[in-house]
């Protein structure tokens, strides 16, 4: 009895203890505990905030990807048109644009008040404009990235054909220069050949135009050489083309053109330049022109014996009085 009583005094002793022990440590505890909460949600909250912002440079990094795309497609481009074509289709993806539209210098800006407007500048000479309507405000600074990218690969395109030009007309008459003729003419050539077409070659020289630049001078000289050649121009179809042969001798391409059509062409251009008046001074000067004809394969079969051919056409109507167009007749 004896020993059982004091078991349960012993057991009593030590549940108090362990109680007393616990109450010591208990408030210890649950600060920390509360502390650890605080950690874990200032951790949970710099983590939400981290995620936010990835997203954030995720959708900033897709816009900056497509926004270098848009620009490395343009760059492969050459022609203004297809740039601004590659522009505007893709240009909603990225930005929100209402009206976006590239217009040439004559264009009348007054019918775009309100919109935009991005000047294309080359050689400090306003070229043409961008512009567009409705930018979404956050979009605005991403629209300015791309129009400048825009007018860029436009000026490119522009640059690259003043090369062209430089490399394949000639600079006073802005017909081709004798060198892209020959390769034009026998590009044409093959191709006739191929589908078993006609082509003549017209031979043009200034009648007595000795005489002018002797009279006048050379820079007088050089207008009438202009002038031919724009009344040669203005006479021919889209698929002709003329070339500076020599000094004042232009040579002209007929596709598909036989010997009756080319005489009624080389007739009507003949004309053309007698009814021309070229200014020299005071003076209206009458120029006029004799044309020799050679047509594929009639007359020669390649290109060094059809520019014979009109050569030798030309002596003919040269001979005949000139002012006229005689095609070639073998002798
Ligand atoms: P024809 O009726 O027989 O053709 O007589 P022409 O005086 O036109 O013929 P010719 O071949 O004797 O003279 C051609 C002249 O063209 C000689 C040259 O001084 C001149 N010429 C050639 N190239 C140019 C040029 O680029 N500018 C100028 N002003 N004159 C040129
Ligand atoms: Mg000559
Ligand atoms: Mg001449």
């Amino acid at each position: 009895m004896l020993y059982l009583s004091s078991l349960f005094f012993l057991t009593l002793v030590l549940y108090f203890s362990i109680k007393a022990v616990i109450a010591k440590f208990e408030p210890k505890r649950s600060a920390e505990l509360k502390n650890l909460k605080f950690e874990f949600d200032k951790l949970d909250r710099i983590n939400q905030e981290l995620k936010e912002e990835n997203s954030l440079l995720d959708s900033e990094i897709t816009q900056i990807l497509g926004l270098y795309n848009i620009s490395k497609d343009m760059s492969r481009e050459l022609d203004e048109s297809k740039i601004f074509h590659i522009f505007k289709e893709r240009i909603n993806d990225y930005v929100s644009v209402k009206d976006c539209n590239f217009l040439d210098k004559e264009a009348d800006l007054k019918s775009y008040e309100g919109y935009v407007n991005f000047p294309l500048i080359i050689n400090n000479e306003i070229t043409g404009y961008l512009v567009a309507s409705n930018i979404a405000e956050k979009d605005k600074y991403r629209f300015q990235i791309l129009a400048q990218q825009f007018l860029i690969m436009v000026k490119r395109a522009f640059l690259y054909k003043n090369i062209l030009e430089l490399a394949f007309m000639d600079g006073l008459t802005q017909i081709f220069s004798r060198r892209h003729l020959l390769e034009r003419f026998k590009e044409e050539l093959k191709r006739s050949r191929k589908f078993k077409h006609n082509l003549s070659f017209l031979m043009v020289d200034i009648d007595k135009f000795k005489g002018f630049n002797d009279k006048y001078g050379h820079l007088v000289g050089d207008a009438i050489l202009r002038e031919v050649s724009k009344a040669v121009k203005d006479n021919i179809r889209q698929i002709d083309f003329a070339g500076r042969y020599g000094g004042e001798e232009l040579s002209i391409v007929l596709p598909e053109t036989d010997k009756e059509q080319a005489l009624l062409a080389a007739e009507r251009i003949r004309q053309a330049i007698e009814i021309r008046d070229v200014k020299a001074y005071d003076e209206e000067l009458k120029v006029t022109v004799s044309i020799g004809i050679a047509t594929f394969p009639g007359d020669a079969d390649d290109s060094d014996p059809l520019i014979e051919a009109a050569d030798k056409a030309l002596y003919l109507a040269k001979n005949a009085g000139r002012n006229r167009v005689c095609a070639y007749r073998p002798v």
